[in-house]
């Protein structure tokens, strides 16, 4: 969709873009053209796409996928999609994306495909949430391409021991390979966003090499020693687990970390290791 078409149809029904709900629609053909692309989708491929706002990519996926089931919260770019874009293999879900129950929603309408990919230019306010979803809830989407600020690929893509690491990185890279795609600028929207955006390949891991003991405790852990940036995990345990600071010491050292580790110097095959140990010392409590 060209930037003139896209501000007709906003005239054609009198809207503006809403700011709140994170519309930057994209108004550059090559970057539509090269998101869909990376997807490497076919007719056996179903796709989910969270916020088709005017339907940019929304009209290129439903020509090269074998279904194309979208979420949508917003009624009045619904109701566009609907109007202009018919198509037999697309289904429109007017909802908020983090209230849909999409484990039925898959079975109703994807329950006869084995692949599915999910293709997103998301709405920025909630691109972590959004990831949380996912990948804690482990739907059964193979691989994303999902557009999102930079800042946000930045701790995606983040290693140990830098400012952009945090509980998020290790849950991405936890789940699945980070591939950083391209990054995209400001005019390739309208309207212009503040910050550079970024496409993001997430794709999920066949088989994870290390699981955890307990995965729920894993993903619990993960975020606790993360909690307060500014504290040792120590602390950080010991507050949230309420687990003796001296315990606590003993098994850092025994196990060959400084007792006033941070979690940021921690990579994620550590932290499944401390989330096994610490596991064991609570069912033990
Ligand atoms: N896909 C379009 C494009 O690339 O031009 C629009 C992308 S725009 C960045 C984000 C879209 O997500 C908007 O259409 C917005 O209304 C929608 N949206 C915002 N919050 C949502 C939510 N919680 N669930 C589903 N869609 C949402």
């Amino acid at each position: 969709m060209r930037p003139s078409d896209i501000n007709k149809l906003l005239e054609r029904y009198n809207l503006k873009a809403k700011k709140h709900l994170g519309q930057n629609f994209l108004s550059d053909q090559n970057y539509i053209n090269k998101i869909v692309d990376s997807a490497s989708i076919d007719k056996n491929t179903a796709v989910i796409e969270i916020g088709p706002g005017l339907g940019s990519l929304t009209q290129k996926l439903v020509e090269k996928a074998g279904f194309v089931l979208c979420y949508e919260i917003d009624s009045d770019m619904a109701n566009i999609i609907k109007d202009t874009i018919e198509a037999p293999n697309l289904v429109l879900i007017n909802q908020d994306f983090l209230r849909a129950n999409v484990f039925d929603d898959i079975k109703e309408y994807l329950g006869q495909y084995e692949e599915i990919i999910l293709v997103a230019n998301l709405p920025y306010y909630i691109t972590t949430a959004i990831l949380i979803k996912i990948l804690e809830d482990r739907l059964p989407i193979k691989k994303m391409i999902v557009m999102m600020q930079k800042e946000v690929a930045d701790r995606l893509s983040g290693n140990p021991k830098t400012k952009e690491y945090n509980s998020l990185s290790v849950l991405v890279q936890y789940y699945t390979n980070v591939k950083r795609l391209f990054e995209v600028a400001p005019d390739a929207f309208i309207p212009r966003p503040e910050v550079v955006s970024t496409v993001l390949e997430l794709e999920k891991k066949i088989s994870i090499e290390t699981k955890p003991l307990n995965e729920e405790f894993f993903l619990k852990f993960n975020r606790l020693i993360f909690s307060s940036r500014r504290k040792t995990i120590s602390n950080n345990i010991a507050k949230g687990l309420n687990i003796d600071k001296k315990i606590i010491a003993e098994t850092l050292v025994e196990n060959g970390f400084r007792a006033d580790i941070r979690a940021e110097a921690l990579s994620v095959a550590d932290i499944i290791k401390l989330s096994d140990l610490f596991y064991q010392i609570k069912k033990e409590d």
